[in-house]
């Protein structure tokens, strides 16, 4: 058994796992992060690093391709972690000195044909009143002529565009930026593969990892992505959690595109998503095939190699976006496993029959667009007193009991 003990033990070093852990340490609760990996090992250092903003979700997530994620319970999530993302931002840059890449880039959102541009219009006018206009980061439409006097290597193809805001992270040195960050403030990090707990009780009272070695737990939070469920079922909990497989593509071009992303839905994927990078001129596709419930119970054999389909398919769709990107060079293929529940809602809150373990998991592809808004609130239900209360009041839809 390890001795040092801390208050909260955190399963999971990917953006969640980090997340809380950092705003548990400025909060000043003493907090262990344990992964089997490495920091961001999985979804979380391979993603494109969007922040989307509450309107570029509205209009997104309602169109026929999105991917599957029920937005309305989380609005205001989205909303705290967008507008909060600059503070955050500088707060752990002043901490850590690493530069994440953050930076602005509003999305496009094309419309290929007729039938898309009625449907973008529509969207874009909806999300408005839901949430935009009174926040000053409303979604737009673009006419061709505007479009490609912002856009100019923009296929002319294209009919117009909604735009909306959205925001830029590299994916690794964010997560690695908010563990350098909760390690300042106290946090502690260590490698290894929880493999079960001991609990007394309805509590636990360790974590046990491969080695068989223990560690001393007051307080747990589940913070495993897509492996969360097998924790879960360590305590007789069952969180019906499907593994998906996502991919993108880096390539390097010679042409400097305007800081722009673009999205827009093909076929049976929801990309691809293309984003430019700053500083240097760097791209990423997206690919995301529909939900494949992989068997939770051997996470073993999920495979998170990229595929040469998901390749060709990322490429076509970008070509047709920006035919001028013919010269692009693969330099990177990125393929990560996001997590969903069956309802499509991520699953934040207290384990149901267990008093000491919390649970943050079901990110799905929006894990940078709502992590740090609940992580937040998971931190409150920790902590406890009556921002507790508030935050079971607003994480109540998101509850795992929902699956009991
Ligand atoms: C190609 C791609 C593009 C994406 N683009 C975006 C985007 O632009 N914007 C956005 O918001 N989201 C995006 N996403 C989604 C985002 O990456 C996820 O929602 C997010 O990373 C989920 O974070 P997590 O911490 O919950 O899970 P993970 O990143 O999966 O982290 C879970 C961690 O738990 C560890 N772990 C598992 N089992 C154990 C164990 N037994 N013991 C110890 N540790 C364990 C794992 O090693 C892992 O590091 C994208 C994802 C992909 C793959």
């Amino acid at each position: 058994m390890e001795t040092k003990k801390h208050e909260v033990t955190i399963l999971g070093g990917g953006v969640m796992g980090f997340s809380i852990a950092y705003n548990l340490a400025k909060r000043g609760v003493s907090c262990q992060v344990i992964e089997m990996d490495s920091i961001a090992a999985k979804a979380s250092g391979r993603n494109e690093g969007g922040v989307s903003s509450p309107a570029l979700l509205a209009v997104f997530f309602a169109t026929p391709f999105s991917p599957p994620f029920a937005l309305q319970p989380c609005a205001k999530i989205f909303d705290e972690t967008y507008f909060g993302q600059p503070q955050l931002v500088k707060e752990l840059h002043d901490l850590t000195g690493i530069d994440i890449e953050f930076a602005d880039t509003p999305c496009l959102m094309p419309a290929f044909s007729q039938e898309d541009e009625k449907s973008i219009k529509n969207l874009v006018s909806m999300a408005n009143k839901k949430v935009g206009e009174s926040k000053g980061y409303e979604a737009r439409w673009l006419e061709a002529d505007e479009l490609r006097a912002l856009y100019p290597p923009i296929s002319t193809e294209i009919r117009g565009a909604g735009l909306a805001g959205m925001w830029q992270v590299e994916p690794y040195r964010y997560v690695l930026s908010l563990a350098q960050g909760a390690e300042a403030l106290g946090a502690s990090i260590k490698i290894a593969e929880a493999t079960g707990f001991r609990t007394r009780g309805k509590r636990v009272t360790s974590v046990t990892l491969s080695t068989g070695r223990e560690v001393e737990a007051e307080k747990v939070v589940i913070a495993m992505g897509p492996w969360s469920g097998r924790a879960a079922s360590w305590l007789g909990v069952k969180i019906p959690l499907k593994a998906i497989k996502a991919q993108a593509l880096k390539l390097q071009s010679s042409q400097q595109l305007p800081l722009y992303a673009l999205a827009w839905g093909e076929g049976s994927g929801n990309g691809p998503f293309i984003h430019r990078t700053v500083p240097g001129p760097i791209l990423a596709g997206y690919h995301e095939g529909r939900p494949e419930a992989w068997d939770d119970s051997r996470p073993e054999t999920w495979d998170d190699r990229p595929t040469e389909e998901a390749r060709d398919w990322c490429i076509a769709g970008m070509l047709r976006g920006i035919p001028s990107l013919e010269d692009a060079m693969l330099i990177q293929a990125r393929c990560g496993i996001l997590g969903y529940a069956p309802d499509s809602l991520p699953i934040f809150g207290s384990l149901p029959g267990w008093e000491n373990v919390y649970i943050g998991a079901g990110l799905g592809t929006v894990g940078n667009s709502l992590s740090p808004g609940a992580s937040r609130l998971i931190c409150d239900l920790i902590i406890g007193g009556e921002g507790a209360e508030k935050a079971k009041k607003r994480l109540a839809s998101l509850s795992p009991s929902r699956f009991l």
